[in-house]
Protein backbone atom coordinates (compact mmCIF):
# COMPACT_ATOMS: atom_id res chain seq x y z
CA UNK A 1 0.00 0.00 0.00
CA UNK A 2 0.95 3.56 0.29
CA UNK A 3 4.53 3.77 2.27
CA UNK A 4 6.08 6.29 -0.12
CA UNK A 5 4.54 8.97 2.04
CA UNK A 6 2.38 10.13 -0.69
CA UNK A 7 0.77 13.04 1.20
CA UNK A 8 4.48 14.66 2.03
CA UNK A 9 4.01 15.75 -1.89
CA UNK A 10 0.62 17.35 -1.45
CA UNK A 11 1.27 19.54 1.68
CA UNK A 12 0.85 23.33 0.78
CA UNK A 13 3.69 25.85 1.78
CA UNK A 14 1.57 28.28 3.87
CA UNK A 15 2.13 31.95 3.95
CA UNK A 16 4.51 33.89 4.79
CA UNK A 17 5.71 32.73 8.36
CA UNK A 18 6.72 36.55 9.58
CA UNK A 19 3.32 37.92 8.14
CA UNK A 20 1.84 35.03 10.73
CA UNK A 21 4.12 35.28 13.68
CA UNK A 22 3.14 39.32 13.17
CA UNK A 23 -0.68 38.75 12.88
CA UNK A 24 -0.41 36.06 16.01
CA UNK A 25 1.65 38.56 17.69
CA UNK A 26 -0.48 41.33 17.27
CA UNK A 27 -4.17 39.50 18.02
CA UNK A 28 -2.08 38.33 21.42
CA UNK A 29 -1.42 42.06 22.21
CA UNK A 30 -5.55 43.26 21.04
CA UNK A 31 -6.62 41.03 24.24
CA UNK A 32 -3.62 41.54 26.29
CA UNK A 33 -2.57 45.53 25.87
CA UNK A 34 -0.65 45.41 29.14
CA UNK A 35 1.59 42.88 27.89
CA UNK A 36 5.41 44.38 27.53
CA UNK A 37 7.94 42.40 25.08
CA UNK A 38 10.68 44.35 26.05
CA UNK A 39 10.46 43.26 29.56
CA UNK A 40 10.28 39.55 28.75
CA UNK A 41 12.77 39.22 25.73
CA UNK A 42 14.95 36.03 27.06
CA UNK A 43 13.04 35.15 29.66
CA UNK A 44 12.79 31.47 29.97
CA UNK A 45 13.42 28.43 27.95
CA UNK A 46 13.13 29.59 24.16
CA UNK A 47 10.04 27.96 22.07
CA UNK A 48 9.45 27.77 18.93
CA UNK A 49 6.07 28.17 17.14
CA UNK A 50 5.29 24.95 15.00
CA UNK A 51 3.28 27.51 13.13
CA UNK A 52 5.80 29.79 11.58
CA UNK A 53 8.81 27.77 13.29
CA UNK A 54 10.06 31.82 14.51
CA UNK A 55 10.61 31.97 17.91
CA UNK A 56 7.91 32.52 20.52
CA UNK A 57 8.30 35.91 22.83
CA UNK A 58 9.18 35.21 25.90
CA UNK A 59 7.30 34.96 29.62
CA UNK A 60 7.82 35.84 33.18
CA UNK A 61 9.28 33.18 35.19
CA UNK A 62 7.94 32.40 38.51
CA UNK A 63 9.84 31.31 41.24
CA UNK A 64 8.29 29.24 43.88
CA UNK A 65 8.28 32.34 46.53
CA UNK A 66 5.96 33.95 43.62
CA UNK A 67 4.18 30.27 43.72
CA UNK A 68 3.72 31.14 47.60
CA UNK A 69 3.18 34.35 47.24
CA UNK A 70 -0.06 34.11 44.81
CA UNK A 71 -1.42 31.80 46.70
CA UNK A 72 -1.32 33.62 50.11
CA UNK A 73 -2.89 36.81 47.89
CA UNK A 74 -5.68 34.04 46.44
CA UNK A 75 -6.94 33.05 50.52
CA UNK A 76 -7.37 36.51 50.94
CA UNK A 77 -9.61 37.00 47.98
CA UNK A 78 -11.52 33.90 48.88
CA UNK A 79 -13.02 35.14 52.07
CA UNK A 80 -14.64 37.51 49.71
CA UNK A 81 -15.40 36.05 46.96
CA UNK A 82 -17.11 32.75 48.39
CA UNK A 83 -19.46 35.23 50.18
CA UNK A 84 -20.54 36.54 46.48
CA UNK A 85 -24.25 35.19 45.69
CA UNK A 86 -24.10 32.29 43.03
CA UNK A 87 -25.90 34.50 40.60
CA UNK A 88 -23.40 37.16 41.14
CA UNK A 89 -20.29 34.55 40.24
CA UNK A 90 -22.48 33.09 37.52
CA UNK A 91 -22.81 37.04 36.21
CA UNK A 92 -18.89 36.79 35.73
CA UNK A 93 -18.37 33.69 34.40
CA UNK A 94 -21.25 34.25 31.46
CA UNK A 95 -19.59 37.57 30.47
CA UNK A 96 -16.03 35.53 29.78
CA UNK A 97 -18.38 33.62 27.32
CA UNK A 98 -18.97 36.58 25.73
CA UNK A 99 -15.67 37.90 25.39
CA UNK A 100 -14.64 34.51 23.72
CA UNK A 101 -16.85 35.21 20.72
CA UNK A 102 -16.14 38.54 20.62
CA UNK A 103 -12.13 37.70 20.53
CA UNK A 104 -12.41 34.74 18.60
CA UNK A 105 -9.94 35.03 15.92
CA UNK A 106 -8.08 36.67 18.17
CA UNK A 107 -7.86 33.34 20.55
CA UNK A 108 -7.72 31.32 17.34
CA UNK A 109 -4.83 33.16 16.24
CA UNK A 110 -2.63 32.84 19.72
CA UNK A 111 -4.14 28.74 20.07
CA UNK A 112 -2.44 28.27 16.52
CA UNK A 113 0.49 29.79 16.89
CA UNK A 114 1.33 28.13 20.39
CA UNK A 115 -0.01 24.91 19.46
CA UNK A 116 0.37 24.62 15.28
CA UNK A 117 -2.74 22.84 14.70
CA UNK A 118 -5.58 23.55 12.66
CA UNK A 119 -7.90 26.57 12.35
CA UNK A 120 -10.61 24.18 12.51
CA UNK A 121 -9.30 22.05 15.24
CA UNK A 122 -8.18 25.48 17.67
CA UNK A 123 -12.47 26.56 17.33
CA UNK A 124 -12.91 23.10 18.82
CA UNK A 125 -11.71 24.64 22.10
CA UNK A 126 -13.89 27.80 21.81
CA UNK A 127 -16.69 25.39 21.09
CA UNK A 128 -15.74 23.58 24.53
CA UNK A 129 -14.97 26.60 26.49
CA UNK A 130 -17.87 28.04 25.58
CA UNK A 131 -20.51 25.13 26.37
CA UNK A 132 -18.54 24.78 30.22
CA UNK A 133 -19.26 28.28 30.71
CA UNK A 134 -22.99 27.50 29.90
CA UNK A 135 -23.51 24.65 31.42
CA UNK A 136 -22.04 25.40 34.85
CA UNK A 137 -23.46 29.02 34.96
CA UNK A 138 -27.01 27.59 34.13
CA UNK A 139 -27.08 24.39 36.17
CA UNK A 140 -24.36 25.27 38.82
CA UNK A 141 -26.54 27.26 41.20
CA UNK A 142 -29.10 24.68 41.76
CA UNK A 143 -26.46 21.63 41.95
CA UNK A 144 -24.38 23.76 44.57
CA UNK A 145 -27.86 24.72 46.10
CA UNK A 146 -27.93 23.83 49.84
CA UNK A 147 -30.60 21.22 49.74
CA UNK A 148 -33.29 19.96 52.43
CA UNK A 149 -32.41 16.23 53.62
CA UNK A 150 -34.58 14.04 56.24
CA UNK A 151 -33.56 14.63 59.94
CA UNK A 152 -33.14 11.97 62.54
CA UNK A 153 -36.01 12.22 64.06
CA UNK A 154 -39.20 12.14 61.85
CA UNK A 155 -41.08 15.22 61.95
CA UNK A 156 -38.98 16.46 64.84
CA UNK A 157 -35.88 17.17 63.53
CA UNK A 158 -34.20 18.81 60.96
CA UNK A 159 -30.76 18.62 57.85
CA UNK A 160 -29.44 20.47 55.51
CA UNK A 161 -26.74 19.82 53.03
CA UNK A 162 -24.53 22.41 52.05
CA UNK A 163 -22.02 22.52 49.66
CA UNK A 164 -18.72 24.51 50.99
CA UNK A 165 -15.94 25.63 48.89
CA UNK A 166 -12.49 24.40 49.32
CA UNK A 167 -10.26 27.15 49.22
CA UNK A 168 -7.73 27.56 46.43
CA UNK A 169 -7.97 25.34 43.56
CA UNK A 170 -4.68 24.42 41.50
CA UNK A 171 -5.03 23.59 38.23
CA UNK A 172 -2.50 22.37 36.00
CA UNK A 173 -3.01 22.05 32.41
CA UNK A 174 -1.30 20.81 29.27
CA UNK A 175 -0.39 21.99 26.06
CA UNK A 176 -2.56 20.14 23.84
CA UNK A 177 -6.04 21.79 24.25
CA UNK A 178 -4.90 24.79 25.87
CA UNK A 179 -7.53 27.33 26.34
CA UNK A 180 -10.19 25.31 27.16
CA UNK A 181 -8.47 22.76 29.16
CA UNK A 182 -7.08 26.37 31.13
CA UNK A 183 -10.54 27.47 31.30
CA UNK A 184 -13.22 25.02 31.98
CA UNK A 185 -11.82 22.82 35.02
CA UNK A 186 -11.49 26.94 36.51
CA UNK A 187 -14.97 27.77 35.85
CA UNK A 188 -16.59 25.08 37.94
CA UNK A 189 -14.01 25.52 40.99
CA UNK A 190 -14.81 29.49 40.52
CA UNK A 191 -18.83 29.12 40.50
CA UNK A 192 -18.71 27.05 43.93
CA UNK A 193 -16.86 29.56 45.51
CA UNK A 194 -13.23 29.31 45.20
CA UNK A 195 -10.34 30.85 44.04
CA UNK A 196 -7.87 29.39 41.46
CA UNK A 197 -4.41 29.52 40.55
CA UNK A 198 -3.44 28.28 37.49
CA UNK A 199 -0.40 26.83 36.04
CA UNK A 200 -0.84 26.04 32.54
CA UNK A 201 1.80 24.23 29.79
CA UNK A 202 5.17 25.94 29.06
CA UNK A 203 4.75 25.98 25.54
CA UNK A 204 1.09 27.27 25.61
CA UNK A 205 1.79 30.12 28.67
CA UNK A 206 0.29 32.67 26.05
CA UNK A 207 -2.62 30.91 26.01
CA UNK A 208 -2.90 30.77 29.44
CA UNK A 209 -2.16 34.46 29.98
CA UNK A 210 -5.43 35.03 27.18
CA UNK A 211 -7.39 33.30 29.76
CA UNK A 212 -6.78 35.31 32.68
CA UNK A 213 -6.90 38.74 30.88
CA UNK A 214 -10.29 37.29 29.66
CA UNK A 215 -11.31 36.37 33.13
CA UNK A 216 -9.90 40.11 34.56
CA UNK A 217 -12.40 41.82 31.73
CA UNK A 218 -15.03 39.66 32.94
CA UNK A 219 -15.49 41.63 36.22
CA UNK A 220 -13.50 38.91 38.43
CA UNK A 221 -12.06 40.71 41.49
CA UNK A 222 -8.31 41.03 41.44
CA UNK A 223 -6.59 37.55 42.87
CA UNK A 224 -9.48 35.56 42.43
CA UNK A 225 -7.89 33.51 39.55
CA UNK A 226 -3.85 33.44 39.76
CA UNK A 227 -1.34 32.67 36.92
CA UNK A 228 2.09 31.14 38.12
CA UNK A 229 4.19 30.47 34.45
CA UNK A 230 7.29 28.44 34.89
CA UNK A 231 8.56 24.78 34.56
CA UNK A 232 6.17 21.57 35.93
CA UNK A 233 8.50 19.89 37.65
CA UNK A 234 9.03 23.55 39.88
CA UNK A 235 6.07 25.80 39.25
CA UNK A 236 3.37 22.59 38.83
CA UNK A 237 4.59 20.93 41.78
CA UNK A 238 4.63 24.19 44.23
CA UNK A 239 0.91 24.87 42.85
CA UNK A 240 0.15 20.89 44.63
CA UNK A 241 1.81 21.76 47.57
CA UNK A 242 -0.44 24.94 48.10
CA UNK A 243 -3.24 24.05 46.54
CA UNK A 244 -6.34 22.69 48.40
CA UNK A 245 -7.47 20.49 45.67
CA UNK A 246 -5.42 20.04 42.71
CA UNK A 247 -7.15 19.54 39.18
CA UNK A 248 -4.36 17.95 36.88
CA UNK A 249 -4.80 17.22 33.20
CA UNK A 250 -1.84 15.83 31.58
CA UNK A 251 0.18 12.63 31.56
CA UNK A 252 -0.11 9.66 33.53
CA UNK A 253 3.41 9.71 34.57
CA UNK A 254 3.15 13.22 36.14
CA UNK A 255 -0.46 12.99 37.49
CA UNK A 256 1.12 9.79 39.71
CA UNK A 257 3.24 11.90 41.37
CA UNK A 258 1.19 14.95 41.69
CA UNK A 259 -1.53 12.31 43.05
CA UNK A 260 1.22 11.29 45.40
CA UNK A 261 1.53 14.51 46.64
CA UNK A 262 -1.81 15.12 47.54
CA UNK A 263 -2.16 11.82 49.10
CA UNK A 264 0.64 12.90 51.92
CA UNK A 265 -1.56 15.97 52.10
CA UNK A 266 -4.75 14.73 51.97
CA UNK A 267 -6.42 17.23 49.62
CA UNK A 268 -8.60 16.29 46.86
CA UNK A 269 -7.19 15.52 43.53
CA UNK A 270 -8.62 15.11 39.94
CA UNK A 271 -6.56 13.47 37.00
CA UNK A 272 -7.82 13.68 33.42
CA UNK A 273 -4.56 11.44 31.70
CA UNK A 274 -3.53 9.60 29.35
CA UNK A 275 -5.04 6.83 26.95
CA UNK A 276 -4.53 4.36 24.41
CA UNK A 277 -8.36 4.31 23.30
CA UNK A 278 -9.70 1.24 21.12
CA UNK A 279 -12.66 1.36 18.87
CA UNK A 280 -14.60 -1.84 17.00
CA UNK A 281 -15.50 -2.06 14.03
CA UNK A 282 -18.32 -4.40 13.32
CA UNK A 283 -19.41 -6.54 10.05
CA UNK A 284 -22.61 -4.13 9.92
CA UNK A 285 -21.23 -0.96 10.45
CA UNK A 286 -21.84 1.74 8.34
CA UNK A 287 -18.78 2.02 6.83
CA UNK A 288 -18.68 5.23 4.22
CA UNK A 289 -19.92 7.00 7.73
CA UNK A 290 -17.48 5.14 9.69
CA UNK A 291 -14.15 6.06 7.43
CA UNK A 292 -15.04 9.59 7.03
CA UNK A 293 -14.92 10.29 10.67
CA UNK A 294 -11.83 7.87 11.75
CA UNK A 295 -10.19 11.03 10.24
CA UNK A 296 -11.37 12.82 12.93
CA UNK A 297 -11.47 10.37 15.40
CA UNK A 298 -7.47 9.36 15.08
CA UNK A 299 -5.93 12.60 13.38
CA UNK A 300 -7.63 15.79 14.82
CA UNK A 301 -4.90 18.24 16.33
CA UNK A 302 -2.29 15.46 14.56
CA UNK A 303 -3.42 13.06 16.83
CA UNK A 304 -2.81 15.07 20.23
CA UNK A 305 -5.71 14.78 21.57
CA UNK A 306 -6.39 12.58 24.93
CA UNK A 307 -9.76 11.03 23.32
CA UNK A 308 -8.43 10.21 19.83
CA UNK A 309 -8.23 6.28 19.05
CA UNK A 310 -5.00 4.93 18.63
CA UNK A 311 -6.26 0.88 18.01
CA UNK A 312 -8.88 0.01 15.59
CA UNK A 313 -10.37 -3.48 15.54
CA UNK A 314 -11.72 -4.19 11.83
CA UNK A 315 -13.71 -8.01 11.95
CA UNK A 316 -12.18 -10.03 9.31
CA UNK A 317 -15.05 -10.22 6.77
CA UNK A 318 -14.93 -6.46 6.04
CA UNK A 319 -10.95 -6.07 6.51
CA UNK A 320 -9.82 -5.42 2.90
CA UNK A 321 -12.80 -3.07 2.08
CA UNK A 322 -12.59 -1.13 5.64
CA UNK A 323 -8.41 -0.68 5.69
CA UNK A 324 -9.09 0.38 1.35
CA UNK A 325 -11.66 3.13 2.86
CA UNK A 326 -9.83 4.52 5.07
CA UNK A 327 -6.48 4.82 3.48
CA UNK A 328 -8.74 6.61 0.94
CA UNK A 329 -10.12 8.84 3.65
CA UNK A 330 -7.11 9.74 5.03
CA UNK A 331 -5.52 10.71 1.09
CA UNK A 332 -8.49 13.22 1.43
CA UNK A 333 -6.09 15.22 4.29
CA UNK A 334 -5.47 18.43 3.57
CA UNK A 335 -2.00 19.00 5.71
CA UNK A 336 -0.52 22.79 5.81
CA UNK A 337 0.48 25.42 8.19
CA UNK A 338 -1.36 28.43 7.67
CA UNK A 339 -4.34 30.08 9.27
CA UNK A 340 -7.19 28.58 6.62
CA UNK A 341 -10.20 26.66 8.05
CA UNK A 342 -10.05 24.24 5.25
CA UNK A 343 -6.65 22.91 6.57
CA UNK A 344 -7.06 19.40 8.08
CA UNK A 345 -3.86 18.44 9.76
CA UNK A 346 -1.11 20.50 11.10
CA UNK A 347 2.51 19.99 12.60
CA UNK A 348 3.52 17.85 16.15
CA UNK A 349 3.57 20.30 18.58
CA UNK A 350 7.84 20.57 19.04
CA UNK A 351 10.67 18.23 18.66
CA UNK A 352 10.51 15.94 21.29
CA UNK A 353 6.36 15.03 20.40
CA UNK A 354 8.01 14.69 17.09
CA UNK A 355 10.90 12.09 18.54
CA UNK A 356 8.25 10.63 20.31
CA UNK A 357 6.28 9.84 17.76
CA UNK A 358 8.75 8.45 15.33
CA UNK A 359 10.74 6.31 17.25
CA UNK A 360 7.59 4.64 18.47
CA UNK A 361 7.02 3.70 14.74
CA UNK A 362 10.66 3.26 13.91
CA UNK A 363 10.30 0.58 16.62
CA UNK A 364 6.99 -1.05 15.55
CA UNK A 365 8.69 -1.19 12.10
CA UNK A 366 11.95 -2.59 13.06
CA UNK A 367 9.93 -5.22 15.16
CA UNK A 368 7.85 -6.38 12.04
CA UNK A 369 4.97 -3.77 11.97
CA UNK A 370 3.35 -2.82 7.89
CA UNK A 371 2.96 0.72 7.43
CA UNK A 372 -0.14 0.86 5.13
CA UNK A 373 0.62 4.71 4.82
CA UNK A 374 2.85 7.56 6.49
CA UNK A 375 5.49 6.52 8.93
CA UNK A 376 7.48 9.35 7.67
CA UNK A 377 8.22 12.88 8.49
CA UNK A 378 6.26 15.72 6.60
CA UNK A 379 8.90 18.38 5.90
CA UNK A 380 6.18 20.79 4.25
CA UNK A 381 4.80 20.68 7.45
CA UNK A 382 8.06 22.12 9.34
CA UNK A 383 10.52 20.26 11.58
CA UNK A 384 7.80 18.83 13.39
CA UNK A 385 5.23 17.52 10.61
CA UNK A 386 4.77 13.68 10.78
CA UNK A 387 2.22 12.13 8.43
CA UNK A 388 -0.91 10.53 8.97
CA UNK A 389 0.58 6.57 10.03
CA UNK A 390 -1.49 3.31 9.72
CA UNK A 391 0.21 0.79 10.95
CA UNK A 392 -0.96 -3.40 11.10
CA UNK A 393 1.14 -6.63 12.28
CA UNK A 394 1.70 -4.62 15.62
CA UNK A 395 2.66 -7.23 18.35
CA UNK A 396 2.93 -6.87 22.13
CA UNK A 397 6.85 -6.29 22.10
CA UNK A 398 6.29 -3.12 20.28
CA UNK A 399 6.25 -0.02 22.00
CA UNK A 400 3.18 1.01 20.15
CA UNK A 401 1.03 -1.50 21.37
CA UNK A 402 0.63 -0.57 25.02
CA UNK A 403 1.96 2.91 25.14
CA UNK A 404 0.22 6.01 24.52
CA UNK A 405 1.41 7.88 21.32
CA UNK A 406 -0.08 11.06 21.16
CA UNK A 407 0.25 11.64 17.33
CA UNK A 408 -1.37 10.60 14.58
CA UNK A 409 -0.20 6.73 14.59
CA UNK A 410 -2.93 4.28 14.82
CA UNK A 411 -2.75 0.49 14.38
CA UNK A 412 -5.37 -1.82 13.05
CA UNK A 413 -5.97 -5.99 14.44
CA UNK A 414 -8.20 -8.34 12.73
CA UNK A 415 -10.97 -9.74 14.88
CA UNK A 416 -13.39 -12.77 14.62
CA UNK A 417 -14.75 -13.66 18.23
CA UNK A 418 -16.85 -10.49 19.90
CA UNK A 419 -15.42 -11.97 23.55
CA UNK A 420 -12.06 -12.01 22.58
CA UNK A 421 -12.29 -8.97 20.97
CA UNK A 422 -13.83 -7.16 24.07
CA UNK A 423 -10.73 -8.73 26.02
CA UNK A 424 -8.21 -7.45 23.54
CA UNK A 425 -9.19 -3.84 23.85
CA UNK A 426 -9.35 -3.67 27.16
CA UNK A 427 -6.07 -5.50 27.29
CA UNK A 428 -4.32 -1.93 28.46
CA UNK A 429 -3.30 -0.01 31.76
CA UNK A 430 -5.41 2.73 30.26
CA UNK A 431 -9.33 2.97 30.22
CA UNK A 432 -10.09 6.51 28.36
CA UNK A 433 -12.36 6.60 26.08
CA UNK A 434 -13.57 4.21 23.33
CA UNK A 435 -15.92 3.76 20.11
CA UNK A 436 -18.34 1.32 19.03
CA UNK A 437 -18.98 0.91 15.27
CA UNK A 438 -22.22 -1.07 14.65
CA UNK A 439 -25.21 -1.44 12.91
CA UNK A 440 -26.76 -3.12 16.14
CA UNK A 441 -27.52 -0.40 18.74
CA UNK A 442 -28.68 -2.80 21.61
CA UNK A 443 -25.52 -4.96 20.61
CA UNK A 444 -22.95 -2.08 20.86
CA UNK A 445 -24.66 -0.50 23.96
CA UNK A 446 -24.05 -4.39 25.55
CA UNK A 447 -20.00 -4.14 24.50
CA UNK A 448 -20.12 -0.20 25.68
CA UNK A 449 -21.10 -1.24 28.84
CA UNK A 450 -17.98 -4.52 28.79
CA UNK A 451 -15.71 -1.73 27.51
CA UNK A 452 -13.15 -0.70 30.38
CA UNK A 453 -13.40 2.77 29.80
CA UNK A 454 -14.94 6.11 30.96
CA UNK A 455 -16.73 6.90 27.85
CA UNK A 456 -17.74 5.37 24.85
CA UNK A 457 -19.44 6.84 21.49
CA UNK A 458 -21.55 4.53 19.85
CA UNK A 459 -21.12 5.38 15.53
CA UNK A 460 -19.61 8.66 16.11
CA UNK A 461 -16.25 9.66 17.49
CA UNK A 462 -15.01 11.16 20.61
CA UNK A 463 -17.42 14.49 20.34
CA UNK A 464 -20.39 12.55 20.93
CA UNK A 465 -19.35 12.08 24.93
CA UNK A 466 -16.83 14.97 25.22
CA UNK A 467 -19.64 17.58 24.13
CA UNK A 468 -22.83 15.75 26.44
CA UNK A 469 -21.92 18.30 29.03
CA UNK A 470 -24.24 17.02 31.95
CA UNK A 471 -23.00 13.68 31.73
CA UNK A 472 -19.69 13.12 33.61
CA UNK A 473 -16.40 11.96 31.62
CA UNK A 474 -13.51 10.90 32.79
CA UNK A 475 -10.62 8.20 32.66
CA UNK A 476 -10.82 4.26 34.08
CA UNK A 477 -7.91 2.50 35.34
CA UNK A 478 -4.59 4.60 34.88
CA UNK A 479 -6.58 7.15 32.94
CA UNK A 480 -7.25 9.09 35.76
CA UNK A 481 -9.42 10.00 38.97
CA UNK A 482 -12.50 11.68 39.35
CA UNK A 483 -14.47 12.98 36.44
CA UNK A 484 -15.10 16.28 34.96
CA UNK A 485 -19.02 17.74 33.31
CA UNK A 486 -22.05 16.96 34.95
CA UNK A 487 -22.99 17.49 38.59
CA UNK A 488 -19.51 15.51 39.41
CA UNK A 489 -17.58 18.20 37.81
CA UNK A 490 -18.72 20.78 40.31
CA UNK A 491 -19.72 19.36 43.09
CA UNK A 492 -15.71 17.60 43.63
CA UNK A 493 -14.69 21.99 44.24
CA UNK A 494 -16.48 21.73 47.10
CA UNK A 495 -17.02 20.12 50.63
CA UNK A 496 -20.36 18.20 51.83
CA UNK A 497 -21.51 20.14 54.73
CA UNK A 498 -24.70 18.46 56.85
CA UNK A 499 -26.32 21.21 59.34
CA UNK A 500 -28.64 19.05 61.77
CA UNK A 501 -31.27 20.60 64.05
CA UNK A 502 -33.98 18.78 66.70
CA UNK A 503 -33.48 16.43 69.28
CA UNK A 504 -31.84 13.12 68.70
CA UNK A 505 -30.89 12.18 72.00
CA UNK A 506 -28.73 8.82 72.63
CA UNK A 507 -30.04 9.18 76.49
CA UNK A 508 -33.16 7.49 77.92
CA UNK A 509 -36.00 9.49 77.30
CA UNK A 510 -38.91 9.83 79.71
CA UNK A 511 -37.46 8.64 82.22
CA UNK A 512 -37.10 4.98 80.94
CA UNK A 513 -34.26 2.43 81.91
CA UNK A 514 -31.78 1.97 79.72
CA UNK A 515 -33.22 -1.43 78.43
CA UNK A 516 -36.60 -0.03 77.78
CA UNK A 517 -35.04 2.84 75.64
CA UNK A 518 -32.49 0.12 73.86
CA UNK A 519 -36.24 -1.60 73.11
CA UNK A 520 -38.02 1.42 71.50
CA UNK A 521 -34.81 2.72 69.94
CA UNK A 522 -34.81 -0.86 68.28
CA UNK A 523 -38.67 -1.05 67.34
CA UNK A 524 -38.17 2.83 66.28
CA UNK A 525 -35.13 2.46 63.60
CA UNK A 526 -36.78 -1.06 62.53
CA UNK A 527 -39.66 1.06 61.47
CA UNK A 528 -37.79 3.77 59.52
CA UNK A 529 -35.61 1.41 57.46
CA UNK A 530 -38.63 -0.58 56.53
CA UNK A 531 -40.29 2.91 55.37
CA UNK A 532 -36.97 3.67 53.46
CA UNK A 533 -37.17 0.11 51.99
CA UNK A 534 -40.80 0.56 50.91
CA UNK A 535 -39.87 4.49 49.52
CA UNK A 536 -36.87 3.03 47.64
CA UNK A 537 -39.24 0.42 45.98
P1 LIG B 1 2.58 16.60 31.03
O1 LIG B 1 3.98 16.53 30.61
O2 LIG B 1 2.12 15.69 32.09
O3 LIG B 1 2.31 18.14 31.43
C1 LIG B 1 1.06 18.59 31.84
C2 LIG B 1 1.23 19.77 32.77
O4 LIG B 1 1.94 19.36 33.92
C3 LIG B 1 2.04 20.93 32.17
O5 LIG B 1 1.55 22.13 32.67
C4 LIG B 1 3.44 20.67 32.72
O6 LIG B 1 4.24 21.83 32.80
C5 LIG B 1 3.09 20.16 34.10
N1 LIG B 1 4.16 19.33 34.68
C6 LIG B 1 5.10 18.60 34.05
N2 LIG B 1 5.88 17.97 34.97
C7 LIG B 1 5.43 18.31 36.19
C8 LIG B 1 5.80 17.99 37.53
N3 LIG B 1 6.81 17.17 37.79
N4 LIG B 1 5.09 18.52 38.55
C9 LIG B 1 4.04 19.33 38.30
N5 LIG B 1 3.64 19.69 37.05
C10 LIG B 1 4.31 19.18 36.01
O7 LIG B 1 1.57 16.36 29.81
P2 LIG B 1 1.59 17.06 28.40
O8 LIG B 1 2.68 16.46 27.60
O9 LIG B 1 1.55 18.53 28.55
O10 LIG B 1 0.17 16.63 27.83
C11 LIG B 1 -0.02 15.44 27.14
C12 LIG B 1 -0.66 14.39 28.04
O11 LIG B 1 -1.86 14.92 28.59
C13 LIG B 1 -1.08 13.15 27.27
O12 LIG B 1 -0.75 12.03 28.02
C14 LIG B 1 -2.60 13.29 27.16
O13 LIG B 1 -3.28 12.08 27.02
C15 LIG B 1 -2.93 14.00 28.44
N6 LIG B 1 -4.20 14.70 28.37
C16 LIG B 1 -5.29 14.17 28.98
C17 LIG B 1 -6.53 14.79 28.88
C18 LIG B 1 -7.75 14.18 29.52
O14 LIG B 1 -8.76 14.87 29.61
N7 LIG B 1 -7.69 12.94 29.96
C19 LIG B 1 -6.65 15.98 28.16
C20 LIG B 1 -5.52 16.50 27.55
C21 LIG B 1 -4.30 15.86 27.65
P3 LIG B 1 5.41 22.10 31.71
O15 LIG B 1 4.74 22.31 30.42
O16 LIG B 1 6.09 23.30 32.23
O17 LIG B 1 6.28 20.87 31.71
Amino acid sequence: MDTDGSLPKEAQIGPDPREMQDRAFASFCAVVPEYDARLTEGVGESRTSPLTGLELPGVTQATTDDVARAFAKSRNAQRLWKKLPLSERAKILRKFESLVWRYQDQILDVIQWETGKPRKHAFEELLDASQNAGYVTAKGPRILRTKKSSGAVPFLSTATVAHQPLGVVGVVSPWNYPFTLAFSDACAALLAGNTVVLKPASQTALTGILVAALLGRSGLPQNVFQLVLGPGRTVGEEVARRADYLMFTGSTKVGRSLAELCGQRLIGFSGELGGKNPSIVFPDADLEKWASTARRECFSSSGQLCVSTERIYIHDDIWDRTVALLIESIRSIKPGRDMSWTTDYGPLVDAAQFLKVSEQVQDAVAKGATVLTGGVPLPSLGPTGYAPTVLTDVTESMEIYAEETFGAVVSLYRWRDIDEVIDEANDSSYGLNGSIWCGDRSVAMKVAGLLEVGSVSINEAYGATWGAMTAPIGGFKESGVGRRHGPEGILKYTETQTVSTGPRSLDPWFGMTAEEWAKAEEILIRARNKAWRWNSR
